[in-house]
């Protein structure tokens, strides 16, 4: 037992369905083969007739009864063992791989097999070949499995992988057939939705809060989409009770409309306290305007930021900032705790907010906590995910926005030039989104400071962020008000709404992950106002890019996202790195997650 253990520590597996899921690289089948085919692993009973040594080698010629042929071999490091086995006059199985040379059959220093017709599978693991296969001989059996939770078909399916009677069990020419392939689908999913299960811990709310929304609808100056009073639904249903904490995580677009339900929440919570926490002053200045916008004047508000206070924080019904939140020790108890851009933030802030916000007198009981997410996670993602927090999707926008999207090159440079141009006289603005600050030999694309000189001669409010500069929401905000061009690189983060920005060209635009494309085309056309995003790229034909031309969804996006994601062009590293699984597909494979989930 103990030294199982430390195999299944060395293998880096903690379960049994863990073990069932190495599958075997190939067997060894000692099955005596009924004809000789060449090229191929035989198993074959012989007789030894000759037996010679040459020049250190020992030649031995077999007669193979069956087939009433000759086949010679020859061993290289000879032993007396060789000798005492390939004695003239002795029959045994060998095993090899079967060649003709000149008419002649020839295998090179076969085996001799001492167990005739048995099928072993082969793992390619870190383990001893003997260690490997003693554990699967140990644990994988019928019992075991079912104790797993698993039906007839997945056991018998998963004994027949490992202990195969015949190879046609397992293999359809040359790969594993579809109906085992399936099995191992559903045992991934199955296995790692069990292992989410047990981690999820809840505790008692502090408040049940069922606060009054009409006030806020009904002065809202457009009608909520189905999926926001959806989720403001299932929200109600979370905040209502003090037996649980709500935790969810709501995930939809840029421009769904996820402030409304921040703000909805809000007024549930009353006459309790929330508390927002944004990841740049710039957003929570703006979610402040839209606070005090949209919610009844009864309702008070105030900002917490470093340095900059507005309204009285002690006081207030909703309290919003920065993570300057977490370095007040003065913070009100709050009912409710939500985190905006959740994806921008670590995770040691974002619990270090809802610990520091249920510490007190009352310490099993928890706020209510919401998370919002700009970054779409396909639907199996979505649904694994929500073993440890609710999750809702916002899938839709209110306004459908029209965002051209191209692929442009060099020679396309002076007609895009001229939209640029003709844009400006428009009023509206344009972001050009460079690889790189300075230059580099490794990327074959212009960084931003050898193309500024080039862009503030030809126009004149021309604004650079680097995007990790000091100053940057400084720049951001002169820009939305004075500004003609924004000259920035990928890390910058937009946390403000631009709702002049019409047109985005990324330089380099096949290096990125689709997800951050998705964000930064997410920059333009916030207002309804028709926009452009030119993808500019060396390379004329890039398929990852067409398909993102065609589609402004998010959700299909992580979709996309998922199915390029080893795609060799993708070098900055932005692809979230997933759970990987080896059968499952996360693009797909929806109904497999979502059979395993009412099985757990
Ligand atoms: P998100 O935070 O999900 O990126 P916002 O909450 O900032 O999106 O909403 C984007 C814009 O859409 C805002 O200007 C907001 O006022 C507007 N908006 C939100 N919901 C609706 C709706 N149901 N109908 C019309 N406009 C809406
Ligand atoms: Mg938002």
């Amino acid at each position: 037992m103990e030294e199982a253990k430390q195999l299944f520590k060395k293998l880096k597996i903690y379960s049994l369905l863990d073990l069932a899921l190495i599958v075997p690289s190939s067997y060894n089948d000692t099955t005596l083969s009924t004809s000789l085919e060449l090229g191929k692993v035989l198993t074959l009973e012989a007789k030894v007739v000759e037996s010679s040594v040459y020049a250190g080698k020992l030649r031995v010629v077999f007669n193979l009864p069956k087939f009433n042929r000759r086949l010679s071999s020859t061993f290289f490091r000879v032993t007396p063992y060789h000798h005492k086995l390939f004695e003239v006059g002795s029959s045994l199985v060998i095993q090899g791989k079967l060649e003709e040379y000149k008419g002649y059959l020839q295998m090179s220093q076969p085996k001799s097999i001492k167990t005739v017709g048995k099928i072993t599978p082969k793992y390619k693991t870190v383990l001893k070949e003997s260690e490997i296969s003693s554990l699967m001989e140990a644990y994988i059996n019928e019992q075991n499995l079912y104790a797993e939770g698993l039906d007839s078909n997945e056991v018998s399916t998963l004994m027949r992988l490992h202990f195969p009677k015949t190879l046609n069990e397992v293999y359809e020419g040359n790969s594993l057939k579809s109906t085992i392939v399936d099995v191992l689908k559903f045992v991934e999913a199955f296995n790692h939705l069990k292992k989410l299960r047990g981690k999820r811990e809840d505790f008692p709310a502090i408040n049940a809060l069922t606060g009054d929304i009409k006030p806020f609808i009904d002065a809202l100056p457009f009608k909520l989409t189905k999926e926001q009073n959806e989720v403001i639904e299932q929200i109600k249903l979370d905040l209502a009770t003090d037996e649980k904490a709500s935790k969810r995580m709501v995930v939809g677009d840029v421009g769904s409309g996820k402030t409304m339900v921040i703000l909805a929440s809000v007024m549930m919570a009353l006459p309790h306290k929330s508390i927002l926490m944004a990841p740049t002053s710039l957003l929570a200045l703006q979610l402040y305007e839209e606070a005090c916008k949209h919610l009844p004047k009864s309702v008070s508000v105030a900002l917490v930021m470093q340095g900059k206070n507005r309204g009285d924080y002690l006081e207030a019904d909703f309290i919003i900032g920065t993570h300057a939140l977490l370095f007040k020790d003065d913070l009100p108890q709050a009912s409710l705790v939500m985190v905006d851009e959740q994806h921008r933030f670590g995770t040691k802030q974002r619990q270090a907010l809802e610990t520091l916000v249920s510490s007190g007198d009352k310490e099993l009981k928890k706020p209510h906590f919401l998370q919002f997410s700009a970054t779409p996670i396909p639907r199996t993602q979505a649904m694994m995910q929500s073993e440890l927090v609710d999750v809702s999707l916002i899938t839709t926008t209110p306004f459908d926005r029209e965002v051209l999207t191209q692929t442009v090159g060099k020679t396309d440079f002076p007609d895009m030039l001229s939209h640029i141009k003709d844009e400006i006289a428009q009023n509206h603005q344009v972001l050009i989104v460079y690889p790189l600050v300075e230059q580099s030999s490794e990327i074959p694309y212009q960084s931003l400071e050898e193309s500024r000189d080039y862009w503030e001669g030809k126009f004149e409010n021309v604004s650079v962020t680097h995007g990790k500069d000091k100053n940057k929401e400084e720049v951001l905000f002169d820009f939305r008000e004075n500004g003609d061009i924004l000259l920035a690189t990928t890390v910058i983060e937009v946390g403000i709404s631009l709702p002049r920005l019409t047109l985005i060209v990324i330089v380099g635009a096949e290096r990125l992950g689709l997800a951050t494309l998705h964000q930064l085309r997410g920059r333009v056309g916030r207002n309804g106002l028709k926009s452009w995003c030119y993808l500019f790229s060396n390379s004329s034909k890039n398929f990852r890019l067409e398909q993102f031309c065609k589609t402004t969804n998010g959700f299909d996006i992580a979709k996309l996202d998922l199915k390029f994601r080893d795609s060799g062009d993708i070098l900055d590293g932005t692809i979230q790195s997933g759970q990987k699984f080896k059968w499952l597909d996360m693009s797909e494979d929806d109904e497999v997650v979502a059979y395993a989930k009412g099985r757990i």
